[in-house]
């Protein structure tokens, strides 16, 4: 935090001393690889484009950029102030993807009938719309885990259920027991909630602002309601197994648009704006506390 506010007070500094006709600066926190989130700068008041799409920053120039698991080729970042432009290209780098087999899964989850088929897609529906919903609030730099647990499955794996080939996973699954609580990693406000989704079971949607999407699924109970604003740390829901899961999870999603990002990545890229957690408490205070208990 201390070094982004060098930086930061480097280009104040250096934009009131330059003449009004500068070309605006532009920087990423983070790599330009698959599932990544980054966090990028331009100068605030410039037009800035991500491979000719419009990106509209926050106030002070921070933006987010999301790459998905089987994004390729390149990104192109250009940022226009009065008549001067600033260009970056980057090609973006492969990941590694581990493979998983998940055995144990209801057999009509995995090859579903056409009736459940259906429902899938029509709730595959509700849940795009959801993430399309706008949010008029400033993005949240600062994220945090929403629960605690075990992880037990990563972002990226390809996986095999039951046998069967399916989707890759783009989640991070924290495992923990039932009813743990779930809070929300950041400020936002619920887009979707869904008491019994056929795969996904109870499940809940959260905005954040710059087309940044949080989902929450298994769940074995919700604690908010669609549109209710949210703060951070608020309780969203506890840890369940509805829904297509072997055990009691938390199967946590992090979107870009229609991109999903690596929550793991995002979270460690995020963690450069979060405040500096205050010191614990000396030694010699915990002992007496604990002398009086
Ligand atoms: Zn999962």
């Amino acid at each position: 935090m201390k070094r982004l506010f060098l930086i930061l007070f480097f280009l104040t500094a250096g934009q009131t001393a330059a003449i009004a006709d500068e070309a605006p600066v532009l920087f990423l926190n983070g790599q330009v690889r698959q599932g990544e989130m980054l966090f990028g700068f331009v100068s605030p008041q410039s037009e800035l484009t991500v491979n000719g799409e419009k990106i509209i920053p926050r106030k002070d120039g921070w933006f987010v950029i999301g790459i998905g698991r089987d994004d390729k080729g390149t990104l192109v970042f250009n940022a226009k102030k009065g008549s001067r432009e600033t260009t970056r290209t980057f090609t973006i780098k492969p990941r590694k993807w581990n493979i998983q087999r998940v055995d144990g899964l209801p057999q009509n989850t995995v090859t579903p009938s056409e009736e459940e088929q259906k429902r899938i897609a029509d709730e595959a529906v509700l849940t795009q719309q959801a993430r399309k919903k706008n949010i008029d609030m400033p993005f949240p730099l600062c994220f945090s885990m929403p629960a605690v647990g075990r992880i037990s499955s990563v972002y990226g794996s390809q996986r095999i259920m039951n046998g069967v080939p399916g989707n890759a996973h783009n989640a991070l699954d924290i495992a923990n027991k039932e009813g743990t609580k779930i809070t929300a990693p950041a400020d936002g406000v619920v887009l979707l909630v869904h008491d019994d989704m056929f795969l996904s079971g109870k499940t809940v949607l959260i905005g954040h602002g710059q087309d940044v999407v949080t989902s929450y699924i298994h769940m074995s109970k919700i604690a908010v309601k669609e549109g209710q604003k949210i703060k951070k740390g608020q309780e969203i829901g506890r840890i369940g197994m509805t829904g297509r899961a072997t055990g009691p999870h938390l199967h946590w999603t992090v979107s870009w648009k229609d991109k999903r990002i690596d929550p793991q990545v995002f979270l460690k890229n995020s963690e450069k704006f979060c405040p500096i957690a205050p010191k614990p408490a000396k030694t010699k205070k915990a002992k007496t506390k604990k002398q009086k208990r």
